[in-house]
């Protein structure tokens, strides 16, 4: 499905205003597994407009505008449209009976001007708006146009998020719903190039369907795209025992979610201690409602004499092993677990730069996980600034603790 959107107002050609509507529409959208092929913003300027319609109606299936419904002489949008596709305007008596309630609710009168807003395309369905006195439109199937959709939204955003809302995602769900279905793969611990190559077979086996993969700094999302949902079945089933222990989800979630599912699931529990992280692995867990049944809480022990008062490594061993050693980082776990009597403890040492500490290059990493079965620990050398290396390091700790967890 094409879909392009039409953000009009002249002020979103100035410094004056934002188009932000579109934003967040790519985003509701990109939620639906759909995405924008195109989006302009557009001045109140008829033959601009006229132009920009002709052309939309003929490269994209669905349409969606937003702004230049209200009652000035600035808002033409519907009217315009209209004339383009040659269908008369009928005044909707729903959305007229909707303005003079709304206007009635205030103890204000309309101008006549208002009233234009209550007439409709013949053959288009209005779209009320809770918030406001400019209905949205509805067009499927305009004249010269079968199979296309056409969806006007008011120009202010509280207004068109609302309508969105309530009654233009309901819909277009419906009817992606038959459509197109999408399967999320998050994959941990392999790169891009790697996994592509791993899974080359199945992707020309199943060539016909929709691929796409993404990287990001800590993981690669597979993407698969049909309008049946047995196909994506059967990638399920090939991709499986290929990806192994890699495969951190299917779906919505990311690697907290995947790390708090597995403790949930066995009704185990987590503590952490937190160096060169500062915390981001507690952020990333925390951010998961519900977390709190499996995720106990943790220390950030950055400081050598926190390590020693928070958790009680002595600082003699410290000197001996260094605060950046897979010693430590093992003792750092162990503790962690037994202060907060956690089935398992998880911890990351390391230097993210910008300068070297001690013996320790910048990018060092160490993990480590204490648990049931005995304490285990590895070092890694990250690439990136300080940031990334901190981001990749607390993804890393997860990736390790989810492996740990499946045995
Ligand atoms: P209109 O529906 O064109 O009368 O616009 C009403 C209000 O919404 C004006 O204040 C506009 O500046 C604002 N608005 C219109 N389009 C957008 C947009 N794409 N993003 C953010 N604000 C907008
Ligand atoms: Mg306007």
């Amino acid at each position: 499905m094409r879909i392009e959107c039409i953000a009009i107002g002249t002020e979103l050609l100035t410094t004056r205003r934002l188009d932000t509507n579109s934003v967040w529409l790519g985003e509701r959208l990109a939620a639906m597994g759909l995405r924008f092929q195109r989006k302009t913003a557009v001045g109140d300027n008829r033959e601009d407009l006229a132009e920009l319609f002709h052309e939309a109606l003929v490269r994209s299936d669905l349409i969606l505008t937003t702004g230049g419904l209200g009652p000035t002489f600035d808002d033409f949008t519907k009217e315009l449209l209209a004339e383009i596709l040659g269908a008369d305007l009928l005044e909707d008596a729903g959305s007229r009976a909707d303005m003079l309630a709304f206007y009635a609710a205030r103890k204000r009168v309309p101008a006549p001007s208002n009233f234009k807003q209550a007439l409709l395309p013949v053959g288009a369905e209005p779209l009320r708006n809770p918030v406001g006195t400019a209905p949205g439109v509805w067009w499927q199937d305009p004249p010269g146009h079968p199979g296309s959709l056409i969806v006007m939204m008011p120009g202010v955003p509280r207004e068109m998020k609302r309508m969105w809302e309530e009654q233009v995602e309901p819909r277009l769900q419906q009817q992606a719903r038959q459509a197109v279905h999408t399967l999320r793969m998050v994959v941990c611990g392999v790169p891009e190039s790697t996994l592509d190559e791993r899974i080359r077979e199945v992707r020309e086996r199943h060539g016909h369907l929709d691929w796409s993969i993404l990287a990001s700094l800590t993981q690669v999302e597979l993407l698969v795209r049909s309008g049946e949902p047995a196909s994506l079945a059967d990638v399920v089933a090939d991709l499986k025992p290929l990806l192994g222990d890699d495969l951190a989800c299917i779906g919505n979630g990311n690697l907290e979610d995947a790390v708090l599912e597995r403790l949930r699931a066995r009704g185990q529990t987590l503590a952490v201690a937190e160096s060169m992280t500062g915390g981001l692995v507690a952020s990333r867990l925390t951010a998961i409602p519900g977390a709190s049944r499996s995720f106990l809480g943790g220390a950030t022990v950055y400081s050598p004499v926190a390590k020693t008062v928070l958790l009680g490594l002595p600082a003699a061993f410290l000197l001996d092993h260094g605060t950046v050693s897979e010693a430590t980082t093992l003792a750092l776990a162990e503790a962690a677990r037994t202060a907060l009597g956690a089935t398992w403890g998880l911890a990351v040492t390391g230097n993210a730069g910008p300068a070297a500490e001690g013996d320790a290059p910048i990018g060092t990493v160490y993990l480590a996980v204490a648990g049931p079965a005995g304490s285990f620990a590895i070092g890694r050398l990250l690439p990136g600034d300080r940031q990334d290396i901190q981001l990749r390091a607390a993804a890393a700790a997860l990736d390790f603790l989810r492996r740990q967890i499946l045995g």
